[in-house]
Order: C-alpha cells, then structure tokens, then sequence
C-alpha cells in the first residue's frame, strides 16, 4: 500500500536517486575533514557567528530541527526547513506538480507566489476566489477537487495575506476531511499574531494536510531567510529528495538559534504582544483618519484599508517617507499597512492627522551580553501586572518582582549567569540591565516626578528616595547580620542599588532599619517599586525640571 504522498508525487521525482551531500555520508564528529573541498581556516570575519562558516552545513540540523519541533509541538519528523516558507513552496510545486499535467487551487486575492512557482513549474492554476467579505468560497473549493483528478496542492493562507482575516478551522478541516486525494497546504505564516492555534495538533490524524511556518514575521528574522513545512514523514521524504543539497546557512542557523533559544521567549513574546498592542491602537485610530473609508479586522501584523483616493494617499506617504502596500488587486483603494514600532506608528498617525500625543509608549528592551552574564529585559512603564523574572536566583527574582509590582510597571528580565562562580556577576548585571532598560523606557522623562518612599514592615523600615534628575549618586545606610538569604549575598544589597543609580542616571537613597534581614532587603525593594510608581507617572506633559531637560 503506498502513501498519499507516493501517490501524489511526481513518479519522475519518486524515481531518482537524491544528491548525497559529504555531509550525509559522513560522520563529521571530530574528523579530520578532507571530504569536501571545504577550506580548513575559518573566514576573515570577527564575529562569533561565523566560527565555522569555513564548513559545510548540516542539511537538515538536528538541533534547528528539535528546537522547531518543540517550539510547533510536532515531532522532528514531521519538519523540513529551509530557506523561508518560500522554499517550501517552491519544493511542494516542484515535487508534486507534473508540468502541464497538474494542478494547484489558490484561493485570490492571496499571497501572489504559490501562484508565480506554479506558473514557473508549468503547473495549471486554478482559482476560487475570496468571497467580498474575504471569507473562503468552502463548496466550491471542495467542488472543484471533486471534479479535478489531479488538483495535488491547494493552497489556503490563514490568517490571510493581505486581508488578515482568518479561516475557521472547521472549515480547513472539512476541506481535508472530503479532499484526501489533495495535499490540503495551510499557510500559517501570521499565526503568532492570531488568537487561533495552529492546526499542527492535527497532522498525525491528518495526512493531508501540510503547514507552512515562518521565522520571518513573528521573530524578526526576515533577512535569515528560515521557515518550514510540517507534514506527514512521507511528505517530508518527497520534498527532501528534491531539496538542494545544504538549504540552511550555518549562519541562518546560528542566529535562528539563539533569537528563538528558551532563553529569548520571554522577551520574543512580549515583542509580540506589542505589536498586537500596536495593532489594536491603529484598528481604532486608523477609522478616523480623513483618507481612510474601511478599515478591516486582522489576525495578522498588518492591517487592511480601503482608501478614499488612492493616488492622493499614495502620496502621503511618500512624502512622508512611509513605505505601503498598494494592493488594488483586492479592490479600488486597497492599501495594506503593516504594524511597526510605536514610534513608527506615531508618525502614520500623525501623517494622518489622528495622532494623539498621550499614547507615546514608554517601553523598552535591552539585551545585554559578556562572558559572564547574558540578560534579556523588557520595562512597559504603562502597562502593569505582566512580571517574569528567572535570575537563577530565587531571593532576588522574588526582589525585582517586588519592585515591579509596587512599581506598577511590567517587567521581563531573564538572566543566564555564571552562577558557578557566583551571584555577584549575574546581580549586578542585571540591576545594571534593569537601570539602564529603565532609563530607555522613560525616553525624554516628560510628565514625570522626583520621588520618595517609607515602608514600614514589621519591625523594620525602609526609605527609598529618588530622583530621576540624570545625575547619577547613590547612598546606601543600614546594615545586615547575615551573609546570605538564599544564594543572595546581603552584602551586595548597597551595592545593587549603586548599579541602578549608575546606568538609570538617578539618585537614590536608600536607608533601612530593623531585626529581620529577609524583612529588610526586601522592604527596600518594595520601597524602591514606591518610589519608582510615583516618580514614573506621567503628570501632564512638563519635563519637571526648570532647565527644560532631565
Ligand atoms: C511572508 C510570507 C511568506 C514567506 O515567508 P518566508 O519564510 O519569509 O519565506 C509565506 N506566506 C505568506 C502568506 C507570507 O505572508
């Protein structure tokens, strides 16, 4: 019995011998590598990532592969990656369409290259357009696999480029469930934007069904050019077979590696969460611009409009230098305009004269790497109640959690230390981290205070006192009788908040009385969040300081 991917291949495909990379028939584990014709010094480059570009890569890397298998929860032998979701395109069409013979189905308007490789391939395109309100036409879809003996690839995008709209998955499903002689291929390009879950959880029932996954929109790395398919093993067999022999740059693999390691999720996610924050900020302030008649709902990181006059808008936005997509091929007037940064945004909105000045975001990130620390942070002054902290160092993660939640403020930081040794480089550097992070988040400091606090605990008080003037000054009174609570060493307690006064550029005073050594570390934290509450509000819109600047 052979597999709907046997079946559906193109017998020609079936039929060759794949090219043998050195890499396949050799083991290269500590081997002298004289198989390849590779150079054996390393290229003229400084960075770290190129240590071994003088190689050849892995075809299919075993470690790329276990981290995409976890991170799109399926097993290893369900993934091919490759050079963007574009390759893997580019490999369905080629192993599956025999010209002339073949066909695929696109559903218009959609993103244009499942239609451009078919056309390349030779392959026959057939078209079941979106219905106005950018729905799929289900019936006919399923009609015209019916009636179509050798319909082996269509293609559905959800969300949806460039209308960001989504399919049901009921309805994808349904299309499976009647076509099982069609490879069913689901693009979920903008899935990390959408409050669906990717249909991945369905593919061991469904062996028809094949998901295409990108590296380039949720995690920023467009220019590394890395993306996916999942699919049935058998399915993955075909398209490895006509893959080119080392698909992925080991410096593709390398970057990817490290922006969407364990240790970056943290900070990856809220990078997300903004950007559907931005989302959300231009699906209610884009409506009342002048230029703009529709404005239309999107689970993607872009946003679809209908413009009132679509010569004039255009070139609004190239006087302005704001680069968008005309997309007049879904209807007269359609612009799609993707989500930037909030600064990026507050330009648009301006341009458009719906800008209002209070929604000046005040977050911040700041990724900081030595030999001994490597720290990921993230301050949104505006938004609270969004707190995750992994130092390695239980006493302290519980330290900075205070200060954020007195605060008011969300606030991500993880650190991987060198711990072995001991706390003090991973303490340091995140306060250091934390300060300077802080200090970005409050850009030109407008509408913001000086500030102090007194925290009575127990029977212990602490008086934090603050002033975010620029000029950085520390004084630290009070003192502890034991060495360490945890793996914290008290003793660094003045000290950290000398780092924080360092890199925020603030002053800060900071004295504690009491018995308890737990109860006074900790109640420094606390006042210091206080501190941090009042002197971080935005007041009006005065920089309060007589000299204009802080
Ligand atoms: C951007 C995009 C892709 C291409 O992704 P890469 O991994 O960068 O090649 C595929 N499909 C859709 C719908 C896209 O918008």
């Amino acid at each position: 019995m052979t597999s709907l991917a046997q079946r559906l291949a193109r017998p020609e495909i079936l039929a060759l011998e794949p090219y043998q990379t050195a890499y396949d028939e050799n083991d290269r584990a500590q081997a002298i590598k004289l198989d390849a014709n590779e150079n054996p010094y390393t290229p003229l480059l400084t960075d770290s990532l190129a240590a071994s570009v003088n190689r050849y890569p892995e075809p299919q890397p075993d470690r790329l592969l276990a981290r995409l298998a976890s991170l799109y929860q399926v097993d290893k032998r369900n993934i091919i990656v490759g050079r963007g979701a574009d390759e893997a395109i580019e490999l369905l069409i080629r192993a599956f369409c025999r010209p002339s013979e073949d066909a695929v189905l696109v559903c218009p308007p959609t993103f244009s290259y499942y239609e451009t490789v078919a056309q390349i391939q030779g392959a026959r395109v057939l078209q079941t357009p979106l219905n106005n309100d950018f729905s799929i036409q289900k019936d006919e879809i399923i009609a015209a696999g019916v009636s179509e003996e050798n319909l082996k690839l269509i293609f559905l995008c959800s969300p949806m480029n460039p209308t960001g709209n989504s399919i049901p998955p009921e309805d994808i499903l349904d299309i499976c469930s009647k076509l099982t002689d069609s490879l069913i291929v689901l693009d979920e390009a903008y899935i990390e934007f959408s409050e669906q879950d990717s249909l991945s959880s369905h593919l061991p029932q469904t062996d028809n069904l094949v998901i295409l996954r990108t590296l380039s929109k949720a995690y920023g790395l467009a220019g590394a050019r890395c993306g996916c398919a999942l699919a049935h093993p058998d399915v993955i067999d075909v398209l490895r077979r006509i893959m080119p022999p080392y698909p992925l740059s080991s410096l593709t693999e390398e970057a990817v590696m490290q922006a969407i390691s364990p240790f970056m999720m943290p900070l990856a996610n809220e990078r997300v969460r903004e950007i559907l924050a931005q989302r959300e900020r231009l699906m209610t302030s884009l409506p009342l611009a002048e230029d703009i008649c529709d404005v239309y709902p999107s689970d993607a990181n872009a946003i679809f409009v209908r413009v009132t006059d679509s010569d004039s808008f255009q070139q609004k936005m190239d006087r302005a230098g704001i680069k968008v997509r005309r997309r007049e091929n879904v209807f007269k007037g359609g612009f799609r305009i993707t989500v930037g940064t909030p600064a990026e945004n507050d330009t648009l909105l301006s341009v458009l004269g719906v800008f209002k000045s209070a929604e000046k975001s005040r977050a911040a990130e700041k990724i900081r790497k030595t030999k001994e620390t490597q720290i990921a942070c993230r301050i949104d002054l505006d938004e609270s109640g969004r707190i995750e902290i992994e130092t390695g160092i239980g006493f302290f993660d519980h330290m900075l959690e205070q200060v954020a939640r007195h605060g008011g403020f969300s606030l991500s930081l993880v650190c991987k230390g060198d711990l072995e040794i001991d706390a003090h480089h991973t303490l340091e550097d995140c306060m250091l981290t934390f300060g300077e992070c802080l200090k970005s988040a409050l850009g030109d400091k407008r509408g913001i205070g000086r500030f102090g606090f007194l925290l009575p605990m127990d029977e212990t008080e602490a008086q934090v006192s603050l002033d975010l003037g620029g000029r950085p000054y520390s004084v630290f009174t009070g003192a502890f009788s034991a060495t360490h609570i945890g793996a914290y060493p008290t003793e660094m307690t003045a000290h950290l908040f000398r780092s924080f006064a360092d890199s925020l550029g603030a002053s800060v005073h900071v004295s504690v009385r009491g018995e308890n050594d737990h109860h006074k570390t900790e109640a420094c934290f606390k006042a210091l969040g206080r501190a941090l509450r009042m002197a971080v509000r935005r007041e009006g819109s005065d920089i309060p300081s007589t000299k204009g600047v802080l």
